[in-house]
């Protein structure tokens, strides 16, 4: 990396984190319809700041929320990478858990706290002031750049899949470059290369047509709470082996070198306890925790509904009882596929004496991208200088799915470079960012343009 480039961005190091604050004071809530005019601000102020950079630059409107658009004049003769990242953010409550207001942001000590601030603010941002970094030195960017920011990651809106869907050829590029998850800890860079998908279940009974006494009629019908328990019972083993008929039959086997490699991460059951407060790890027994939580599909309640849950005693057999469940998919389980075959067994093990119903919410493909290759040699050696140390190569177990999308769609490699830590409390009360992340961030964006050229 050329000195004068480093030497820039050391001497603008207090502007460029100014100008993330600016960004950051923007209230762009997704979920939020009260907030669509800051999703509008947040998306001027990107233009802008793009425009800046000697860009052609357009605000695409959607059915949705506007994408940002934007690309430097195309020589065929160089790389193109395509940077995505989302300028929408996760709501706020509950407020009064915040240490300082979300949309004011703050640097205490080396930390800077918002909402927004990792994700994906922060990230995204680091991408523009590499670039700034290259246009203000004068130096001629060595790659072609495309750049898509969304504004609707947070609430599942789909206008960024239509437009990659309907613009292939806009988006063409040799690599995308996605910087929305996390080093794996505050030491060591790493790069993702696998995210779970999801299967979001709700499961609703019905008995009785209204509470009834348990005096009375206690015995003589089906009490639905009673039924939704033993269907639950029947979706996992005590040993924590999903039941459901068929469920594992596509799974992606974890390769030996894979599992090396996790298990060079160290990663511990106190670290899992400290992180969680969980009393013990528990889960599918044959693998490592780290091996259950990127490569192995889960099966999970996430609510329950049914009868009395007020003060005191109130003796009735509730009418019904309902719940949510989701289930985490690893390449290359299919959605629909588990869908239906959850739905199957769950009215297969329905006791008698109520009537079931159950509804599918939404899914999300897994996606396993590439562990080797040029782009991939281009991130590893950008993330080393940036962080100092070779990243580990890593899965995730959340979803991003429109990774999925940009793999199908633009035939292209996904790159995973996380900017932001495991801990850096996104989507709850005090999100941070680290300083140094930012910083280094920028740092490694600014170097894979150059890297990115000569692999
Ligand atoms: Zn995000």
């Amino acid at each position: 990396m050329k000195k004068e480039i480093l030497d820039y961005l050391n001497n603008n190091r207090s502007k460029h984190l100014d100008d993330l604050f600016d960004f950051l004071r923007i209230p762009s809530i997704s979920a939020d319809s009260s907030c669509s005019g800051h999703i509008e601000e947040a998306a001027q102020f990107l233009k802008k700041e793009i425009e800046g950079l000697g860009f052609q630059t357009e605000i695409i409107r959607t059915s949705g929320n506007p994408l940002v658009y934007a690309q430097t004049t195309i020589d065929p003769s160089k790389k193109t990478l395509l940077f995505y990242g989302h300028y929408d953010v996760q709501p706020v409550d509950p407020l009064e858990l915040w240490k300082s207001e979300p949309f004011n942001p703050v640097l205490e000590g080396t930390t800077i706290y918002a909402r927004g601030a990792s994700d994906d603010k922060g990230q995204l941002y680091s991408h523009l002031k590499a670039i700034e970094a290259w246009v203000k030195t004068g130096n001629e960017i060595p790659v072609n750049i495309k750049l898509i920011f969304e504004g609707e990651e947070e609430c599942g809106g789909h206008a960024v899949y239509e437009f990659t869907e309907n613009n292939a050829e806009k988006l063409a590029c040799d690599a995308v470059i996605v910087s929305d998850t996390s080093l794996y800890n505050a030491q060591t860079p790493a790069i993702c290369y696998s995210l779970r998908g999801m299967s979001y279940m709700e499961i609703k009974l019905t008995g009785p047509s209204k509470d009834l006494h348990s005096g009375s009629y206690g015995g003589a019908v089906q009490n639905p709470a009673n039924a939704l328990c033993e269907i639950i019972a029947g979706l996992k083993d005590s040993r924590g082996h999903i039941l459901i008929p068929g469920f594992y039959d596509d799974v992606v086997i974890l390769e030996d070198d894979e599992r090396k490699s996790f298990a060079s991460l160290n990663y511990t059951d106190a670290d899992l306890n400290r992180e969680t407060g969980a009393v013990s790890p528990f889960g599918e027994s044959g693998y490592t925790t780290l091996e259950r939580m990127w490569a192995r599909p889960t099966c999970d309640v996430n609510g329950m509904i049914s009868g009395y849950t007020g003060e005191g005693a109130k003796t009735i057999i509730p009418a019904t009882a309902s719940a949510k469940i989701s289930m985490r998919l690893v390449p290359h389980q299919n959605p629909e596929k588990i869908s239906e075959a959850f739905t199957a067994w769950v009215k297969k093990i329905c006791p008698s004496g109520v009537s079931i119903e159950v509804i599918n919410h939404h899914g999300a493909n897994p996606v396993m991208v590439e562990r080797d290759g040029a782009m991939l040699t281009a991130g590893s050696l950008a993330m080393e200088a940036g962080f100092g140390k070779k990243p580990v190569f890593i899965r995730e177990g959340g979803s991003i799915p429109i990774v999925g999308t940009f793999k199908s769609e633009l035939n292209a490699p996904v790159l995973l470079l996380g900017y932001g830590l495991p801990d850096d409390n996104i989507h709850s009360p005090n999100e941070k960012y680290e300083l140094e992340n930012y910083y280094n961030g920028i740092i490694c964006t600014a170097t894979l343009l150059k890297t990115a050229s000569e692999v």
